[in-house]
C-alpha cells in the first residue's frame, strides 16, 4: 500500500507565487486597461554577453564532430571548470583544491540537496527571512515540526530573526543547533554578513561542531571591498562550511543552468572521520545526479575568463543601476527602503505599520507594481515587501515614476 512522504502536507509554501499571481490576475481583470509592472521578480532579463555566447557555442559545436564530442563528463564536473572555479576562489585569497568543487545545474538543486548528507534527527536553524528552499528542504526531509500559520514557522526549527535591530545579519543561535544556513548576500533583504559577523558564526560551527551552509549566490553583486564574498575568506571556515554558488544571478544562467558546492576535505563534523563529509556527498551526486550539461560548463568557463568577467561584470552592473533608481525614488517618497547596495534586491518597510500582503495590495492598486510580501520568506520577512532590480531599465523607470506618482503616503 504505497502512502505519500506526509512531510509535504506540512509544507506551507507552493502558496506564495500563486497567491501573487491570483492578485494579480484579479486586478487586472476588473482593470483591463491598467498595465501592471512588475518589481517583484527573482529573474535574469538581459541577454548573455558575448564572450559567454562564445563559449555556449563552442559546446554545441564540439557536440559536432567525432574528435571532440563527449557524453558523461568527469563525475564532478570538467576539471577545467572546477580549475576556473578554483582560481576564481584564489582572487579571493582562499585557497582550493578542484576537487573540493562539485559542479551541478544550480544552486537551488545543490541547497535542497545538501541536508540529506546530514543525520535526520539534526536540529537546523536558519537566516529568517531567506531563500525558502533551505527551510522547505529540511520540512520535506522530515526535520519539522507542524507549520503554525499565526507566527509563520515550523515547529522544531531554529530561526534567526533578521530585522532593522540588526541590520538584518543575524547572531548565532543561542540554544545548541547542528546545521546552519546562512545566505548572504541575502534574499530577500539584500543585506551582506560583515567580516567579524561571518567570524562568530564560524566560532559558534567550530564549538558546537555544527555545520554552516552558506550560499553565496549574489556573491559578485558585493561592490564594497570591505565585505566576504565567500565563507572561506574567515579563517576556520574550511572546517565548519560548506558553499553553494550559482552562474544564475551571476552571468544570466537562470535558463542554462550551472551552478557549484564547495565541499572542503577538512570538513568535519561530530562523528566523521577525515575528509568524510566530503566523500559523503561525492557519493550523493555521484548516485543521484548525472553532471550538468557540457554545453553549460562551457559556458561556465567563458563566464570566468578574463574577457567572460569583465562583461559578467557590467551586466552586473547594470542590475545595480536598476536598484539605484529603485532605492532613491522610493526613498524620495519618504518609504523605509534597505539594500539594493551589495544586492539586487530591496527591502523595503511597509508603511503605517501594514502587513506585507496589505503593502502588496495597496502598491498594486495605487500604483500598478508587483513586489514581492516579505511574509512568505520566513516570519521575519512580515511588514515588508521585496523589490527586485532584475528587469528592462526602461520598465523599472516606468514602476519607479507611477510609485512617485501614484502611491498615496
Ligand atoms: C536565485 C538564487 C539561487 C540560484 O539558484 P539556481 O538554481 O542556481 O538558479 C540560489 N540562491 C538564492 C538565494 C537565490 O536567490
Amino acid at each position: 500500500m504505497a502512502r505519500i512522504n506526509s512531510s509535504y502536507r506540512k509544507l506551507s509554501a507552493g502558496y506564495l507565487f500563486p497567491e501573487i499571481g491570483r492578485r494579480v490576475m484579479e486586478f487586472q481583470k476588473a482593470n483591463p486597461s491598467i498595465k501592471i509592472l512588475l518589481l517583484g521578480i527573482g529573474n535574469t532579463t538581459e541577454p548573455l554577453t558575448p564572450a559567454v555566447m562564445d563559449g555556449l557555442r563552442e559546446g554545441v559545436e564540439r557536440l559536432s564532430a567525432v574528435e571532440t564530442y563527449t557524453g558523461y563528463g568527469d563525475e564532478q564536473g570538467e576539471k577545467e571548470l572546477r580549475e576556473g572555479l578554483a582560481r576564481y576562489y584564489s582572487s579571493l585569497g582562499v585557497d582550493l583544491e578542484a576537487d573540493e568543487l562539485f559542479i551541478s545545474d544550480g544552486a537551488k538543486p545543490d541547497a535542497g540537496n545538501i541536508q540529506s548528507i546530514f543525520a535526520t534527527d539534526s536540529t537546523v536553524a536558519f537566516q529568517d527571512p531567506a531563500y525558502p528552499v533551505y527551510v522547505d528542504s529540511n520540512v520535506i526531509a522530515g526535520r519539522s515540526g507542524p507549520y503554525d500559520p499565526r507566527r509563520g514557522n515550523y515547529a522544531g526549527f531554529v530561526y534567526m530573526p533578521c530585522s532593522e535591530m540588526n541590520g538584518f545579519i543575524p547572531e548565532p543561535p543561542e540554544e545548541t543547533v547542528d546545521v546552519i544556513y546562512l545566505c548572504s548576500p541575502n534574499n530577500p533583504t539584500g543585506a551582506v554578513a560583515g567580516y567579524r559577523q561571518l567570524q562568530k558564526f564560524v566560532e559558534y560551527a567550530l564549538e558546537q561542531k555544527a555545520v554552516l551552509i552558506f550560499d553565496s549566490a549574489y556573491a559578485e553583486f558585493i561592490s564594497d571591498p570591505a565585505l566576504p564574498r565567500s565563507i572561506f575568506e574567515i579563517e576556520g571556515a574550511k572546517k565548519c562550511a560548506v558553499e553553494i554558488g550559482s552562474f544564475s544571478k551571476f552571468a544570466g544562467f537562470t535558463g542554462v543552468r550551472l551552478g557549484w558546492t564547495v565541499l572542503p576535505k577538512t570538513l568535519k563534523i561530530a562523528d566523521s572521520g577525515p575528509g568524510e563529509v566530503h566523500q559523503c556527498w561525492l557519493r550523493r551526486q555521484t548516485t543521484l545526479f548525472n553532471g550538468a550539461s557540457n554545453i553549460a560548463q562551457r559556458g561556465g568557463i567563458a563566464v570566468l575568463s578574463k574577457q567572460g568577467l569583465h562583461e559578467c561584470r557590467k551586466l552586473i552592473d547594470f542590475y545595480m543601476g536598476n536598484a539605484r533608481i529603485i532605492k532613491k525614488g522610493l526613498l524620495e517618497c519618504g518609504l523605509t527602503v534597505y539594500g539594493g547596495e551589495n544586492a539586487p534586491y530591496l527591502w523595503v518597510k511597509a508603511p503605517e505599520k501594514l502587513t506585507s500582503w496589505e503593502f502588496f495590495d495597496k502598491l498594486l492598486q495605487e500604483a500598478h507594481v508587483t513586489g514581492t510580501p516579505g511574509s512568505g520568506f520566513g516570519p521575519s520577512g512580515e511588514g515588508f515587501l521585496r523589490l527586485s532590480a532584475f528587469g528592462h531599465r526602461s520598465n523599472i523607470i516606468e514602476a519607479v515614476q507611477s510609485i512617485q506618482a501614484k502611491l498615496l503616503l
